[in-house]
């Protein structure tokens, strides 16, 4: 009952920053209440109207009881028609302002903004001193990797093209992240890069602030022939990540216990408006409006997301161990969880060009978050052979728990490579680009420039 937890509810979005307009949650839980009440009403209309049937066929042979029942139930049906109406309007306004509020907050998460996160581990070499000669976009200009200029011209600022070895690094980087999560039971899966506005909101994405209206993500405008498509125009957007697709693959459905934890990986394109990014962020590929990025999605029972979550991170350890990183993972604040995260680790890599750490991947834990929103629930364990008939009444289904991470978002695991493996000759020219092994078995092409 959401009225009980108002005060909370208020702390909460407070902490983690979630825009909502003023008194959204007392409105949330009035609303809940207004809408018991009408329930309430329109059940006992109905029920009346019923009673009301019944009396017409026993009354039919007296024309004025008839008459008279006739006009009650004529009042009856325009009372719930309106009550009918208040309610679909009521409803409306519950879920928009319900879809809006953040998960609740795991109690180890600092409370505060980026600037108060716990730095949980390190991993990898020393990182390298800082040096303004490692800059990724002049490197990957003088190895010829990426081409800035023409997706300019072509698209617009951050925007890019890779490549020669720049387009072979992300076929290989995928590829690796790839083998990592298939190792460790991941189901790869393809997902679609355009998604349903309603299934983005539904995982915690706000298609467009419920604040000020701006949005982060891409709408997609119909310019189709409305003969053509019909009356139904679906409100489309590009997905910012492959969590929405892989989230909403498993809409309103009802998984068993066997099958859970259920591990996917989707392999999709990343959509990001990324209004106000400006200065170093916006140079080059670190902050761009279009990346290939392979995720992980799981979901599990609510007993196991916190253990999911440590296996998510391990594996995220050994995939950014593999490719030499320096890298440190860090317990996020509330102001950094966003709607959806009841907890998020992200890993930052050593950017040394940059003269920084630069995130490369973020883990969060759900909880029943977006399983509530999309429905996605699970049966009861079976019942013991011996267990009572009384024993096996059972409590509605549970939702699950769903888990998202990051196995490789490809354009910044250019940066730290390039960054930290680029080589130069005694006059400061750049000549190569030194590799992980562990890229070597999914490196398509060969060497043939000699610059690896
Ligand atoms: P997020 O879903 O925002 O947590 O992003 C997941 C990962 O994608 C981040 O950890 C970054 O490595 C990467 N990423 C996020 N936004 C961008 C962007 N605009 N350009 C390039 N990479 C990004």
């Amino acid at each position: 009952d959401i009225s009980e937890n108002v005060v909370y509810k208020s702390h909460n979005a407070f902490n983690r920053k979630v825009r909502l307009p003023v008194g959204a949650v007392q409105t949330v839980a009035r609303l809940y209440q207004d809408r018991k009440g009408l329930v309430n009403a329109l059940d006992s209309k109905r029920h009346a109207r019923g009673t009301i049937g019944k009396h017409i066929r026993a009354v039919s042979d007296d024309p004025v009881k008839k008459q008279a029942a006739l006009d009650e139930a004529k009042v009856l049906k325009a009372e719930i028609s309106e009550l009918e109406e208040r309610l679909a309007r009521l409803e409306e306004e519950l879920e928009t302002l319900a879809l809006a509020l953040p998960n609740d907050t795991h109690p180890d998460v600092p409370i505060g903004p980026e600037s108060v996160a716990i730095t949980r581990s390190t991993h990898g070499p020393e990182p390298i001193p800082a040096d303004p000669a490692r800059d990724h976009v002049s490197i990957c200009r003088a190895l010829d990797i990426i081409d800035l200029k023409a997706a300019a011209t072509v698209t617009g600022s951050s925007w890019y093209y890779l490549k020669n070895e720049g387009a072979l690094l992300e076929i290989a980087l995928v590829n690796y992240a790839l083998s990592v999560a298939m190792k460790h039971g991941y189901t790869p899966v393809i997902t679609p890069d355009v998604v349903r506005a309603d299934i983005a909101r539904r995982c915690g994405f706000q298609p467009r602030d419920p604040v000020d209206g701006a949005s982060q993500m891409y709408h997609i405008t119909h310019s189709a022939n409305p003969a053509e498509a019909g009356d139904h125009h679906p409100d489309l957007v590009l997905a910012g990540t492959a969590e929405i697709p892989l989230a909403g693959m498993f809409a309103n459905k009802i998984l068993y216990p066997g099958e859970l934890p259920k591990k996917v990986v989707g392999l999709g394109h990343s959509f990001r408006a990324e209004a106000g990014a400006r200065g170093t962020e916006a140079r080059g590929l670190y902050r761009v409006h279009q990346f290939t990025k392979l995720e992980l999605f799981v979901i599990c029972t609510a007993g196991k997301s916190d253990e999911m979550m440590e296996e998510m991170r391990n594996m995220q350890t050994e995939i950014f161990e593999g490719l030499g990183l320096s890298f440190r993972v860090l317990e996020m604040p509330t102001e950094e969880l966003g709607a959806s995260a009841y907890r998020k680790y992200d890993a930052e890599a050593w950017m040394p060009g940059r003269g920084g750490w630069g995130e490369i991947s973020s883990t969060s834990n759900c909880t029943d978050y977006q399983a509530r929103r999309l429905h996605i629930r699970h049966h009861h364990a079976p019942a013991s052979p011996t267990a009572s008939p009384s024993d096996q009444a059972q409590p509605p289904l549970p939702f699950a728990h769903t888990l998202n991470g990051t196995a490789a978002a490809v354009p910044r695991l250019i940066v730290a490579l390039v960054e930290n493996g680029a080589v130069f000759d005694e006059a400061g020219a750049v000549t190569g680009l030194r590799l992980p092994k562990a890229l070597q078995p999914f490196w398509v092409g060969g060497n043939p420039r000699g610059l690896i």
